[in-house]
């Protein structure tokens, strides 16, 4: 075994390449930006490798020629991929890339026998591993951007708004009109004024609300509404100002439902 954590390393030491009986490697706390090649390739016995804290972007594809290996950990970097090497690693129980930058898991993690524990928590990936294909015992998923998929119809009851309510949003409507005793009126009233400064508008049928909403979302590209390179849908979020907009069917806002 070799401890050499929270130091200032820069770099993995080369010489390490010629340890090839070690066991387990940990080298967390450090300044370390990259994996060497060749010291992976002098390692065929390491069953645990310990790289958390540090500034690791990429795991090179010769990770394979770790094949004793049982233990990878990479939490706290700057992962933004996963290699696809690592599904030939058949020996993997655990995988610890939590607090990265990852946004797909590679197919090739799913034919891994042994992996038992799986820890993918905060990072950025969208859709969940596909659990078929793995006899998984712990799997921490927390702080990504995960966004179910099924979809489903639904009517809503109308709402009933609080008198404050019903009498803000008319206010708000007959502010708008300038000439109207409302807006003639307010000026002598900066407290309703300051009150009223807090409004929104609705997304649908763009009528001012005060404090009661609903809270929807629609998907944007990423490519086609924001110029960007990647094409993936996110959600944004809209606001509806009650359920006689949300029941239309001329739209493609949805609620969310907690389950
Ligand atoms: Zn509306």
């Amino acid at each position: 075994q070799i401890n050499l954590g929270n130091n200032v390393l820069e770099e993995i030491p080369p010489v390490l390449k010629h340890l090839s009986c070690l066991n387990k490697l940990y080298l967390y706390g450090n300044k370390i930006s990259h994996l060497p090649p060749e010291v992976l390739e002098g390692l065929p016995n390491l069953e645990l490798l310990n790289v958390n804290h540090n500034r690791i972007k990429v795991i090179p594809a010769e990770i394979k020629r770790l094949c004793s290996l049982k233990s990878i950990s990479v939490t706290d970097n700057h992962l933004q991929q996963i290699p696809s090497e690592l599904g030939l690693l058949k020996s993997l129980t655990e995988i610890n890339f939590t607090n990265n930058k990852l946004t797909q898991i590679p197919q090739q993690l799913y034919s891994l026998p042994q992996l038992r524990k799986l820890y993918l928590a905060r990072n950025n990936l969208t859709e969940l591993p596909e659990f078929q294909f793995l006899t998984l015992e712990e799997l921490f998923f927390e702080g990504n951007s995960l966004v179910p998929f099924t979809l489903m119809e639904s009517i809503q009851e109308k709402e009933v708004f609080s008198l404050k309510e019903l009498s803000a949003r008319l206010t708000l409507q007959q502010s708008t009109n300038k000439l109207s005793v409302v807006s003639r009126a307010l000026p002598a009233y900066p407290e309703l004024q300051d009150m009223l400064s807090h409004w929104g508008q609705c997304a649908l049928c763009s009528q001012p609300f005060l404090t009661t909403w609903l809270e929807c979302v629609q998907f944007i590209n990423t490519r086609k509404h924001m110029g960007m390179k990647s094409s993936q849908s996110v959600p944004v979020r809209v606001l509806l100002c009650s359920y006689d907009c949300f029941n239309r069917d001329d739209h493609q806002y949805y609620g969310l439902v907690r389950l």
